[in-house]
């Protein structure tokens, strides 16, 4: 199954070494909706997973996948009670889609922001998301994977954005919503719900095999082990954890995740203090177990790239938009 969740930016990114880029066909997409709690779902279609809590304060939405799933998406959330427009009448405003939380600028996570802000929603991302939503720029690892990303319209921007860390209150639920600096991007955010024990991680965590970080906008590994340290830190060791791709997974896959990206840094970063060159690690296949579980065939991020990604973040790829530590 790894295969058939692949990052859709994965896939456009793998592919635009070789070819125009080609998205997915969205008229075959579906939206599978998973009950995670009462009034808490994950949506997942043709991009990053989604999160919605739905209740009497209206619809809170974690991500936002392509434009083109905007109606299939407004749908999945009318199924399990929600999503109505928030010009709408009295009983379809208490349900109306009222926030949009990006956990980074990827279109795949950005795509329908337009869509749901003409509906009445407010758009929320951290500060950077919002810079880099603006101006577009090259996604990458800094090496053999990368992309031009496009700036969006002026509707798709986030009207509200914050630094390190904003509180939503809706649905009785405080929506925690962070900033985890230079891990996926530079503009990360994790999404707590601390009513049901759920947390949303965007791409810092996903399933699909080893992940791709995009230093060229400002990501890192060393952010995206720290974001994961600190998540399993806050979480209880019930919680339920919403990947950027992929199915939802307790703590212990989260852990083992973590466990990955610490010993195939210590890999690279004891072969580059080795005076090792890239080739040479490649060619030693210094990943070594952690190949096999998270380099599936035909996979976006394999070995190699996986490898490179490591090499250019502790070499210390300097990206263009940094931003404060917290
Ligand atoms: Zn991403």
């Amino acid at each position: 199954m790894l295969s058939q969740r692949l990052c859709y930016l994965g896939i456009l990114l793998a592919a635009a070494s070789l070819a125009p880029a080609q998205e997915p066909d969205f008229s075959k997409v579906e939206i599978r909706t998973t009950r995670l709690a009462e009034g808490l779902y994950v949506l997942q279609g043709a991009g990053g997973n989604m999160t919605a809590s739905v209740g009497a304060d209206g619809v809170l939405l974690v991500d936002s996948e392509y434009a083109a799933l905007a109606d299939k998406i407004r749908a999945a959330l009318r199924s399990v009670g929600g999503g109505g427009p928030a010009g709408g009448s009295s009983s379809s405003r208490d349900q109306a889609l009222r926030y949009v939380i990006n956990t980074h600028y990827h279109f795949d996570h950005t795509g329908a922001n337009a869509a749901f802000a003409r509906d009445g929603a407010v758009v929320i991302a951290q500060d950077n998301v919002r810079a880099r939503l603006r101006t577009g720029g090259t996604a990458g690892n800094g090496g053999s994977i990368t992309r031009e990303v496009p700036a969006v319209e002026a509707a798709a921007l986030p009207q509200v954005t914050f630094d390190h860390e904003l509180t939503v209150h809706v649905n009785g639920d405080d929506v925690r919503a962070v900033h985890y600096p230079n891990a996926h991007t530079d503009g990360d955010t994790i999404v707590f719900f601390p009513s049901t024990g759920t947390v949303a991680m965007g791409d810092i965590y996903v399933r699909y095999g080893f992940p791709f970080i995009d230093i060229n906008s400002g990501g890192s590994v060393q952010g995206m082990i720290a974001a994961c340290e600190d998540v399993l830190l806050h979480v209880p060791g019930e919680a339920r954890v919403v990947p950027g791709h992929g199915e939802v997974s307790g703590v212990a896959e989260l852990r083992e995740y973590l466990q990955m990206l610490k010993e195939t840094s210590a890999a690279v970063g004891g072969a580059l203090k080795a005076g090792k060159t890239l080739a040479q690690m490649k060619q030693e296949h210094i990943l070594g177990r952690w190949s096999e579980r998270y380099s599936p065939p035909k996979a976006f991020v394999d070995t190699d790239a996986f490898t490179e990604t490591l090499y250019n973040s502790l070499r210390g790829h300097v990206a263009r938009h940094g931003s404060r530590p917290r």
